[in-house]
Parts: structure tokens; C-alpha cells; sequence
């Protein structure tokens, strides 16, 4: 079988700073890979060549077989929309727009109307224990509640693959621990894939398997023998 996503060989630059030199990367269906390494290493471009919003110099990225860079604009926008959840560290979810409708903006924006879209948001909502946000708007809510409610908007279109950038980075490690517990139980649940960005081991536990970025190199972390 092959897996469900791959990077083989990515570069990319920024101007004079080599974000990745050589990138390689595979996630299965179902499973959650912590992408590690300290900051600047290249993790969140990694992530966003991944997850096609970055486009990388060299190497390739691969959907389900496919090679990302040779889908047109439109269906790699659709690829995002409907196969792809993101949660990030923060800032994610629409001020002006109810916790509720943060949730349902995926659906709204894949053509739903708004009752179908807000019903599956209540139900999400329901199973990541925030029902009771649904009216409030994201700066009524607490860090932690905050990033619950992402995790249901991620949830919400049932993707294949959950890309998540340091989505425990704004809390404190009792409200860290409890978001990956969730995040991990979800991802489970609905057989979504995670690619999780961390820096911090404590939440790299909560994957099946690590990576390591430095300096733009990925490697499989050294074992203690
Ligand atoms: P990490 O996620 O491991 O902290 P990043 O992938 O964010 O690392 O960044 C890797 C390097 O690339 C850093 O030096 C960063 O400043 C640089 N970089 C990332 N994105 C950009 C960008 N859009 N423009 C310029 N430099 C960037
Ligand atoms: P992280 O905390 O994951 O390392 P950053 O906070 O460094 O991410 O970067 C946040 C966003 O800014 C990312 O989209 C990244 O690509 C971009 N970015 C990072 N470094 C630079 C830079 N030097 N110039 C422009 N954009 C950057």
C-alpha cells in the first residue's frame, strides 16, 4: 500500500535563507506523525509544502499518488477544503463571526446551506465538548475552549489529514495535554491522519511516530539503545 501523502526530497528557500534543504517526509491513513525539531529548523514549511500552500523549489509532494504541483489552482483549493483540517497555534478563528459559525465557515464555504452546515457544526461541536460556545464569539472564550472550538472547524468537513502547527503552543501544559488528548481521540475516531508540528517532546508523545527537521534535513530520531 502506498501512503497517503509524501514529500520526497523537498527544498525551498526564502530569498537567501534555506528553509529546507532536503525534506522528506510519509504519513499513512490514520496515523499521527510529530514533525520535531527546534525552531527555524523548517517544520512549518515542511507543513506548508505538505499541505500545498507552499510550493517547494524541488522534490515533490504526493496526494493519494498524485503529485500536488500538477493540479491546477482550483483543484488544489478544493483539495485543501475538502480533504485537509488545519488547527494552529492561534489567531485562527473569525472574530466577527460566532463560535457556531466559525465551526460551520468549512462547509458554508464547500456550498452547504446554512441549517445542514450548523447542524453538523452542533454535532461537532457536541463531540469535542464545547456545545455550550456555539453563540459566543472567539474573544469571550478561553485559550484552551478557543482551540477546541478549531479543532471542531478541522473536524468538521471530516478530512483525511489534520495539519496541526503547534496547536498547544498558547497553552498552559494542563490545557496542552487535554487539546491532544482530543486532538489524538478525534483523529482516531474518524480515521484522519495528523502531522503534527511541535517543538516540545511532551506533545510529540502523543504521536505514533516522530520526524526530525534540522536545518532543513529531515532524519528518523536517534534511539537510545
Ligand atoms: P520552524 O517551523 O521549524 O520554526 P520555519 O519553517 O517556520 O521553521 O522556518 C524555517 C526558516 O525559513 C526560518 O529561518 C524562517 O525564518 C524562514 N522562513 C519561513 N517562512 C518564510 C517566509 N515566508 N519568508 C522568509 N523566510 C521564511
Ligand atoms: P513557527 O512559529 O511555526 O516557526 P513563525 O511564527 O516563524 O512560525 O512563522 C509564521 C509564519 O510566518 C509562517 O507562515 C512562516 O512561513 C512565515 N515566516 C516565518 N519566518 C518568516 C520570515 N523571516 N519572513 C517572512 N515570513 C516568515
Amino acid at each position: 500500500m502506498t501512503a497517503l501523502l509524501t514529500a520526497s526530497a523537498l527544498r525551498k528557500s526564502f530569498g537567501p535563507t534555506e528553509a529546507l534543504v532536503s525534506a522528506s517526509f510519509a504519513i499513512d491513513a490514520g496515523e499521527v506523525v510529530a514533525v520535531m525539531g527546534p525552531s527555524g529548523s523548517g517544520k512549518s514549511t515542511l507543513l506548508h509544502c505538505l499541505a500545498g500552500i507552499v510550493r517547494p523549489d524541488e522534490g515533490q509532494v504526493r496526494y493519494q499518488g498524485r503529485d500536488i504541483a500538477e493540479l491546477s489552482d482550483s483543484e488544489r483549493t478544493a483539495l485543501r477544503r475538502d480533504e485537509f483540517g488545519f488547527v494552529f497555534q492561534f489567531g485562527q478563528l473569525v472574530p466577527e463571526l460566532s463560535c457556531l459559525e466559525n465551526v460551520a465557515l468549512p462547509l458554508r464555504l464547500a456550498g452547504l446551506r446554512r441549517r445542514q452546515a450548523e447542524a453538523t457544526a452542533r454535532e461537532v461541536m457536541a463531540r469535542v465538548d464545547v456545545a455550550e460556545l456555539a453563540p459566543k464569539r472567539p474573544g469571550e472564550v478561553s485559550g484552551g475552549q478557543g482551540q477546541r472550538v478549531a479543532i471542531a472547524r478541522a473536524l468538521v468537513t471530516r478530512p483525511k489529514v489534520i495539519f496541526a502547527d503547534e496547536p498547544t503552543g498558547a497553552l498552559d501544559s494542563l490545557n496542552g495535554e487535554r487539546i491532544m488528548q482530543l486532538l489524538v481521540g478525534a483523529a482516531k475516531e474518524s480515521d484522519a491522519a495528523v502531522v503534527l508540528v511541535t517543538h516540545e517532546a511532551r506533545v510529540a508523545a502523543y504521536s505514533d511516530r516522530e520526524v526530525v527537521v534540522r536545518d532543513g534535513r529531515t532524519r528518523e530520531p536517534v534511539v537510545a539503545a
